[in-house]
């Protein structure tokens, strides 16, 4: 049986946010006009240059959540604002968290939205890395649990036997030339970008570790592909292959075919 996993909304993402945004609205108009008065107090010139700097800031939050819009539905950003939109995206995920919790929206779907919202803007960055810049981290529940091989550290110890995704990895590992590691924790994710210095990270694992290692590693960017738990979290979790395929595929720069038999000739 294929198992799949499920499709998160972007579209949640995106109202709070612009729900977050619209009460900003409200809480500066505020803010302005209760300062007026001890702002004109001071200088007479005070309360416009206040709502200069306040538009200004708004202003820049509302054009970088459009561009967030624009980068979801596929359409080409300028060049100039991929990396803010970006930025912005890894910036504004707490006041997201705390407009969902105001409406009692599980933190799961919130993270689960985060995530598909970033692979929608790195995707739309159309960034193409070498295969030896490319580093792929999974969490170690996707190793079968009676599997007797240590594999941490060394995936290459797995004997591709089938009993889990593990081996199907490896062997993707060699065919393309990615950085391949199985970790236990963000501190050995850490340590495997330290080392290996990637341009772009893919990582296949929940949405509460994908959405804080998308947070860990900004500014390098990253791709999420959320695993499928039939077991429960964190226990013989799975991923299909087919997604974390497309998901290599979209950003590895792997040489032509005729140019890598060139390579081996030579
Ligand atoms: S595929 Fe590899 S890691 Fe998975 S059970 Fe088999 S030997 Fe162990």
């Amino acid at each position: 049986m294929v198992l799949k996993a499920k499709r998160p909304k972007k579209r949640l993402f995106i109202e709070l946010l612009s729900g977050s945004y619209s009460f900003l609205l409200i809480v500066s108009w505020v803010v302005w006009y209760i300062a007026y008065p001890g702002l004109y107090n001071i200088n007479g010139y005070l309360p416009c240059i206040f709502a200069v700097v306040l538009c200004s800031v708004l202003f820049l939050m509302g054009f970088g959540i459009l561009n967030m819009v624009f980068g979801i539905l596929g359409w080409p950003l300028p060049a100039l604002f991929k990396r803010q939109t970006y930025a912005l995206l890894n910036g504004l995920f707490y006041v997201v968290l705390f407009s969902g919790r105001l409406l009692m929206i599980s933190r799961r779907s919130i993270e689960e939205s985060f995530v598909a919202v970033s692979n929608a803007i790195v995707r739309n960055r159309h960034l193409k890395v070498p295969p030896d810049r490319l580093l792929v981290v999974t969490p170690h529940c996707l190793q079968l649990a009676t599997c007797p091989h240590k594999i941490t550290r060394d995936p290459k110890n797995c004997k591709r036997c089938g009993g889990c995704n593990i081996g199907d990895l490896v062997n993707m590992s060699e065919e393309m030339g990615f950085h391949f590691f199985v970790v236990t924790g963000g501190t050995l994710a850490r340590q495997m970008v330290r080392k290996i210095r990637p341009k772009a990270v893919v990582a296949v694992a929940c949405e509460r570790d994908l959405t804080s290692g998308i947070q860990d590693v900004y500014p390098i960017p990253s791709i999420g592909v959320m695993n499928i738990r039939p077991n429960g979290p964190c226990y013989n979790t799975k991923v299909d292959i087919e997604e974390f395929r497309k998901a290599i595929e979209e950003i590895i720069d792997l040489p032509e075919k005729g140019e890598s038999e060139q390579k081996k000739e030579n």
